[in-house]
């Protein structure tokens, strides 16, 4: 339920905090602009007088019962957009964000070298994958802690906040050392482990969808990082399964509005991993971006044919200048800033 206050005053909102406390529940305080409201969130079996006992507080204005499973991630709850801020980078809001780089951190030279040519055309931020989730056990796996220091000196040297992923709840304190940002992959969306790590991390949370999952299963996921006090999560959408046998995935692209009806969290689509395939990236970005999107996370390398993974999907470098390009006027007619 959450608890809309007509004060701000402290002493009246630790008034509310207290009695959620008293109840055994959590209480999140969300500051509005328009208003201030206690989110009050956990098992609610056996609570029943609480929001009679909210409600005789003083500068309570009205106890409401939020109607969807997820609570923190919901507009209901909070009905201004929520604008994650990595470094200099902004998420969400107004703010389109451009997250660009390699599938994995291959080498020095690479990552150097695919940083400056992401900058240069107007990247917002870098990714690299350094711990690498891949179907074989026999595949590449990534170049680990040292992949890790690479993506962080190539992200300083050309100024770009970095995201990576980490895959299991042991790594988060390595990984938060040197990423601004931590992605849980798509295949990790559910691994609640993970994501209660991942909430008690200091650092902002790219959390994918998983490939298997509905809209619903993806919002309570973002909530299991909400709960644990982790407040700056980006949702990215890249693609599901379908019977389609053509691409590697189906773009949802409904997912944006439907996200942006039911959440303030921004949402991110990747349509590198949604296709497959390099020359759908640049269409679906386009798509992606006229869709109300809050940003693009797209694979890019210097020399895709020699790439150790997802060579086939990511964008040479003058395709990616192509792909700015392209959208540069579309983000100015939906009303937001590259
Ligand atoms: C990735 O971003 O390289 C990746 C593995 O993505 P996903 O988890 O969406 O498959
Ligand atoms: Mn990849």
């Amino acid at each position: 339920m959450i608890v809309v206050m007509g004060s701000r005053d402290k002493t009246y909102i630790e008034q509310v905090t207290a009695k959620v406390l008293e109840y055994g529940m959590q209480p999140h305080v969300i500051e509005g602009v328009e208003r201030t409201v206690v989110a009050v969130v956990g098992d609610e079996r056996g609570k029943e007088g609480l929001a009679e006992a909210l409600e005789s507080l003083p500068y309570v204005e009205k106890v409401l019962q939020v109607l969807k499973p997820y609570k923190l991630a919901a507009r209901e709850v909070k009905k201004e957009d929520t604008i994650v801020e990595v470094g200099s980078a902004k998420i969400g809001g107004p703010h389109f964000c451009v997250i660009a780089g390699p599938c994995s951190v291959e080498s020095r030279e690479q990552i150097l070298e695919t940083a400056h040519l992401v900058k240069e055309a107007g990247a917002h931020m870098l990714r690299g994958g350094a711990f690498k989730p891949r179907t074989s056990p026999y595949s590449f796996q990534g170049m680990a802690k040292e992949g890790l220091e690479l993506l962080r000196e190539a992200g300083d040297r050309y100024g770009l906040p970095v995201v990576t992923e980490v895959m299991a709840p042991e790594q988060v304190s390595l990984v938060e050392e040197y990423a601004d940002m931590l992605q849980v992959g798509a295949r990790n969306m559910q691994n609640f482990a993970l994501l209660r790590a991942v909430g008690r991390a200091s650092k902002p949370v790219f959390l994918k969808r998983g490939m298997m999952c509905t809209i619903n299963e993806f919002l309570m996921s973002a909530e299991y990082i909400l709960a644990e006090g982790n407040t700056q999560v980006v949702l990215c959408e890249r693609g599901i399964r379908t019977f389609e046998t053509e691409t590697r995935n189906t773009l949802d692209i409904q997912a944006v509005p439907v996200i942006q009806k039911y959440s303030h969290l921004p949402i991110v689509i990747d349509p590198s991993h949604a296709s497959g395939h390099w020359d759908l990236v640049i269409p679906m970005a386009r798509a992606a971006v006229a869709a109300g999107a809050n940003g693009l996370m797209v694979e890019v390398h210097p020399h895709p044919e020699r790439a150790v993974s997802d060579g086939p999907q990511s964008l040479k470098p003058s395709k990616f200048v192509r792909l700015m390009e392209e959208i540069r006027p579309l983000v100015a007619a939906m009303g937001k800033t590259l």
